[in-house]
């Protein structure tokens, strides 16, 4: 007979965006006249750059001829993509890779959701809360959670909260965890770190043998020069940190899929008899080799097209038009009185309810009065409720429209 994993019956029925659409697609059909815009959902609306596509047909034609075509590619990624990675994200920041140490990948999802399978089921984990759902979710699934509590933590779980009170600086934990997840900038608040703080975080790391999961999905749209861009900028990073990069907001992949994680070879985990320290790279090449097949040749060579000195400029002009977006509606919800976070050097606004209203009861409201979708921050984590995230992923008609309407509101 076989069993079921009963880990998975511990989550949730629903997505957070699927219990969305259900609302959102109820109300389109009460009201189909209404024009209902999403500021909701963290897709991107902008079409790939001109670099990009003109890469991809070139891909697609040398697919057509037997000379230049490809099949399974190598499983950490071709070696154009590898070496574009390290000279254009990590040599000019004073960051030495090898290109052994980078592993391309269909988007930081996978990796970021996968990853935890490279060590024991029994590390403890720790969280910044409100969080993207993937890296709990992941180790619910392999029974690394435990069970889930009337208030929505779960119990083998260390949360770091992160609201308005702490400024969204997540405190380190005054016990052990083995495993940290941390994103930066921050989705959902769009908050970021400083290299201080992040420094706090690499050397709690190294004193207790932790293990930091640094998902940079959204490093692209750091404005301030003084934000880190990669966890290896902090010394010693490369001990104690595995780190998670997508093309997916950065150019528009995410119909594409392309992203790449680093594992450098100083990073290694003990084996539980302290006999032996283990290169946590050497495990998830193994791994993938079993698990992975590659990312496609075409996507690759989309991505590789970002580096080039057009790619780059095409590329920047998209993330400055969402972050226009941005900053109209954290101008326009600021003048309204609006408690406003985020936005600054990332593409999503985390902004508090008034009078606290709870984050499904002001979604609700967004939608049946204004025809506007945010995300309620609830779904998020515990610390997300009283809050709701818009994205500045939108068309500036379609944004400007909504934060109208919110005006007139
Ligand atoms: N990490 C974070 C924080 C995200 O918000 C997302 C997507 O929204 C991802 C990873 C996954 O991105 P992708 O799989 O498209 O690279």
């Amino acid at each position: 007979m076989a069993l079921v994993n009963e880990h998975f019956l511990k989550l949730s029925n629903n997505y957070l965006f699927a219990d969305i659409a259900k609302k959102v697609n109820a109300f389109k059909v009460s009201k189909p006249d209404k024009k209902v815009i999403s500021l909701g959902i963290g897709d991107v609306t902008r079409p790939l750059c001109p670099a990009v596509i003109e890469a991809m047909h070139k891909a697609v034609d040398e697919m057509s001829s037997s000379a230049s075509f490809r099949g399974y590619g190598p499983e950490r990624g071709y070696d154009f993509l590898r070496e574009a990675i390290i000279k254009n994200d990590y040599a000019p920041r004073g960051i030495h890779l090898d290109p052994s140490e980078i592993f391309v990948n269909d988007g930081a999802k996978s990796d970021t959701g996968n990853i935890q399978e490279i060590v024991r089921w029994d590390n403890s984990i720790g969280v910044t809360d409100p969080i993207y759902p993937v890296y709990i979710d992941s180790n619910v699934m392999i029974g690394r959670a435990g069970v889930m509590d009337e208030t929505g933590k779960w119990s083998n779980v260390t949360y770091f909260p992160c609201t308005a009170e702490n400024n969204f600086i997540p405190q380190l934990p005054d016990h052990r965890v083995d495993m940290i997840y941390l994103c930066y900038p921050n989705n959902p608040t769009g908050t970021v770190l400083s290299k201080e703080e992040l420094r706090k975080w690499v050397n709690y790391a190294i004193r207790n043998d932790a293990i930091i999961f640094y998902d940079a999905a959204y490093e692209a749209y750091i404005q301030d020069p003084d934000i880190p861009h990669s966890i290896y900028e902090i010394k010693g990073a490369r001990k104690v940190a595995i780190e998670f990069r997508s093309y997916s907001k950065t150019a528009g992949f995410t119909g594409v899929r392309c992203g790449y994680t680093v594992i450098p070879k100083e990073l290694t985990a003990i084996t539980i008899d302290g006999s032996q320290r283990v290169e946590l790279n050497h495990i998830w090449d193994r791994r993938q080799s079993t698990k992975f097949n590659g990312t496609s040749y075409i996507s690759q060579r989309a991505a590789e097209a970002i580096y080039t000195p057009e790619g780059k400029q095409q590329i920047r002009e998209t993330i400055d038009y969402y972050m226009r977006n941005a900053r109209l509606m954290r101008s326009t919800l600021s003048k309204l009185g609006y408690k406003v976070y985020g936005g600054e050097n990332a593409p999503y606004l985390w902004v508090k309810t008034p009078d606290n209203q709870p984050s499904w009861k002001f979604f609700e409201k967004m939608l049946y009065s204004l025809g506007v979708v945010c995300t309620p921050g609830v779904g998020f984590g515990p610390s997300g409720e009283g809050y709701f995230r818009l994205t500045a992923f939108g068309n500036h008609e379609d944004v400007a429209e909504a934060m109208d309407r919110i005006t007139r509101l």
